[in-house]
């Protein structure tokens, strides 16, 4: 530990350190926009709502020392070697009976690990973060959340467009919370630096206090069977991802959480029509290595690249690959039970392999909306009409295409006569496992031009929205992406 950061202290390497106390910046003109008391309750801060100072990091009490950590990352498959909280500080841990839950303030502030940047976040990216994570835990998906949202007052200059002209946008603050923001990364870094006995000290930290599933004494296997509980949790995520559409959009190593979280909203998107090559992240359009298809296998690389890193723990390759090539089959064992899930179906039989693989070749050559489709599907048991799938169509679709889709709509129903559950569990299945609102970008677009504006009427009501997606509530935002959005990518919301 080198001493303490202010934020006019020079960014820099910290080797030998895995964190350093940092002060955040001072914003004198900051505004409340939104508090989750919910969330507040439930991880024991109570009403802190009062302490408005708290939620963007100023007037702290003195026993809140707040500091920065240091972490590695593949980006891109390539080694980044060190970066770190580059605009994250943490406020510290709660402790309570059952768990625990740490707290950090996103955008308040440079640290020695922000490199070139400003540490600072934009009212529109943080508003994606915090509606974003939000919606994914009222979805059931293991991910980080969000306490508050708050304006700082201050001007940043951003140039989304990489146009070479920089715009002034308002600052925002958002305080987040997880059992822990551990990375794959955080791991990787010490076991570049050789560090084997802070890694060691860091891996038992963590099964210790976030893995009661591994047997953490006297188990000579400790190490192995904790990459196989990450296997596990990263795999529940990703499957998640595929069943309601979310495309993270940035999978670096260094945004992979220990606990399989999803964490670091960036250039995220849910996929309206469905498209395995769909990428919200137009830095990564060359290669798509991020796609919506791709998630599955990224994941499966970026947990090899997490065994290389815990290698010197666990001294034995066999034992790590042989976990990583289940990672794959379960991968589709679990994927397809999922799809099954959502058509309503209560086991995966083996000719579904075939049922399952015609059926993503159709949505992908008829771009068909993902989500409006399988609701469809809920309506049209009994009386299938293709007029009811128009909604969820991006362009008119030509007489072969609609026969192919009628075609498929009447094998589904031969196949449904399989299942074993009555038809009432069936459609009780799909409408828990297929959402009825989503996050889409455009809404998000549109909810921000208005907050940018002082107007969070919408803001609002999608918060609404997204704590019971799987009831239609508002079915104003049940419909497909207006064909005036079908251009717009998610980065240019990042
Ligand atoms: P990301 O791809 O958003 O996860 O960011 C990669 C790295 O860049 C992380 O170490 C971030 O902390 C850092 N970073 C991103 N944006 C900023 C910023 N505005 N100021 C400082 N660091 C940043
Ligand atoms: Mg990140
Ligand atoms: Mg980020």
């Amino acid at each position: 530990f080198p001493g303490d950061f202010s934020e006019n202290t020079m960014q820099r390497q910290t080797p030998e350190v895995l964190f350093c106390f940092i002060k955040p910046a001072e914003f004198d003109n900051t505004k409340l926009i939104d508090f989750n008391e919910n969330l507040s309750v439930e991880i024991g801060l109570g009403a802190l709502e009062n302490d408005k100072d708290f939620l963007v990091a100023q007037n702290l009490p003195s026993n809140v020392r707040t500091y920065a950590t240091a972490y590695a990352g593949h980006q891109f498959g390539n080694w980044a070697g060190q970066l770190g909280d580059g605009r994250a500080i943490y406020a510290g841990e709660i402790i309570n009976e059952n768990h625990q839950t740490e707290i950090q303030w996103k955008g308040a502030g440079a640290t020695p690990y922000s490199r070139h940047a400003d540490g600072r976040a934009v009212l529109r990216s943080s508003i994606r973060e915090y509606l974003m994570s939000e919606a994914m835990f009222h979805l059931g998906i293991p991910t980080t959340r969000a306490l508050s949202i708050s304006k700082t007052g201050e001007d940043v200059i951003r140039d989304i467009q990489y146009s070479g002209n920089p715009q002034k946008e308002q600052g925002a603050v958002v305080v987040r919370t997880a059992e822990s923001f551990l990375r794959f990364g955080h791991f990787e870094l010490l076991s570049a630096r050789n560090q084997t006995d802070l890694l060691k000290q860091l891996a038992d930290y963590t099964i210790e206090n976030f893995y009661p599933e591994v047997n953490s004494e006297n188990n000579p296997n400790k190490y192995i069977d904790w990459f196989q509980a990450i296997c596990d949790r990263t795999l529940k995520m990703i499957i998640d991802w595929y069943r309601v559409g979310f495309v993270h959009g940035v999978m670096n190593t260094d945004n992979m959480s220990i606990l399989g979280l999803t964490i670091d909203y960036g250039p995220f998107s849910m996929m309206d029509g469905y498209d395995l090559e769909f990428t919200p992240n137009t830095t990564d359009l060359p290669g798509k290595r991020y796609a919506f298809g791709k998630q599955g296998q990224i994941s499966h690389w970026n947990l090899a690249t997490l065994a290389n890193a815990i290698f010197p723990l666990v001294n034995d390759a066999d034992a790590l690959e042989k976990i990583l090539d289940n990672y794959g089959k379960k991968f589709w064992t679990d994927h397809d039970k999922m799809l099954a899930n959502k058509f309503g179906l209560d086991e995966v039989l083996p000719e579904d392999e075939r049922f399952f693989t015609d059926w993503q070749q159709l949505m992908q050559d008829l771009n068909l909306d993902y989500t409006l489709f399988f609701q469809s599907l809920e309506k049209a048991v009994l009386d299938i009409k293709i007029d009811d799938f128009s909604n969820s169509f991006y362009r008119n679709l030509n007489e072969n295409e609609l026969n192919r889709l009628s075609n498929f709509i009447e094998k589904y129903q031969v196949r449904k006569l399989k299942n074993k559950i009555s038809e009432t569990e069936s459609l009780e299945l799909m409408s828990k496992t297929n959402p009825k609102f989503i996050l889409r970008n455009y809404l998000l677009f549109e909810a921000i031009q208005e907050a940018e504006n002082g107007n969070y009427d919408l803001f609002f009501k999608l918060k609404e929205a997204l704590e019971n997606p799987y009831e239609n509530r508002f079915p104003e935002f049940n419909q497909k992406r207006p064909s005036k959005y079908d251009n717009q990518t998610g980065c240019s919301q990042l």
